[in-house]
């Protein structure tokens, strides 16, 4: 093979790989050595869609058998904020989305107590994407049968921060049976973001008394100074 065939060849390749990568939602290809070395950039908005639409009719646990939707996510796929529930309650089922409810609606003023923006800073999920009958707490096999599809969203986002609510989404992402009451009131290295566990707003607003509201306030404080100082790192 003469040096033009080569040539021809190895555009081929790369044309195809390129054709491959674009099908599978990749928008741009880094070209320093520095960026080279980082995952190459998604095209978040259309994974998280093929991870929600490979979810639908999922089978995986007995959750299924209860749940009217599935409530995947929702909110800016390319937020620096994401924010980790337990599981949909009762109107997050009826509706398919997360924290739609009177608990959405605490974590909504909860977020623009400290300057975020719902729509515009955050992506929020569950750690179970089924509702559990009553909204019993999520057992251990339906934790381990939707933790994939939470770790998907988590490396589709990549978020600067996580914001863990409550117990279940605290201890599932540190990999503790530690409760939220010592967990929370710090922040944590998880993979490439920063997490920061605080109360769930469910359990606030069953807790109405102010020391709980003051130490998820400080949390949410916490949280959006991550936020501030990784957005800065940015510019
Ligand atoms: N509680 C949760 O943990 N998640 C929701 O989506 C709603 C209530």
């Amino acid at each position: 093979m003469d040096d033009r065939e080569e040539l021809a060849d190895a555009l081929r390749d790369l044309a195809g790989a390129l054709r491959h990568h674009r099908d599978l939602g990749v928008v741009e290809v880094p070209l320093s050595a520095a960026a080279a070395a980082a995952p190459p950039p998604i095209d978040a908005a259309k994974a998280l869609a093929a991870q929600e639409a490979a979810l639908q009719g999922c089978t995986l646990c007995k959750l299924c058998r209860s749940r009217t939707n599935i409530a995947f996510g929702s909110g800016n796929p390319r937020a620096g904020l994401l924010v980790v529930g337990e599981g949909p309650g009762e109107e997050e089922d009826k509706q398919g989305k997360p924290f739609v409810g009177r608990a959405g609606q605490l974590l909504t003023k909860m977020l623009e107590s400290v300057g975020f923006d719902r729509e515009r800073d955050a992506y929020i999920a569950n750690v179970v994407k089924c509702r559990p009958e009553r909204n019993r707490n999520p057992e251990p096999d339906e934790v381990a049968a939707c933790n994939p599809f939470l770790v998907a969203q988590l490396d589709t986002v990549r978020p600067g921060v996580i914001l863990a609510l409550g117990n279940f989404a605290a201890q599932t992402l540190l990999g503790t049976r530690e409760g939220i009451t010592k967990l929370r009131g710090r922040a944590y290295e998880y993979r490439s973001s920063i997490l920061v566990p605080t109360f769930h707003p469910a359990f606030l607003l069953r807790n109405p008394g102010p020391e709980y509201r003051r130490m998820a306030w400080d949390d949410l404080k916490l949280a959006k100074r991550e936020f501030d100082r990784l957005a800065d790192l940015k510019r």
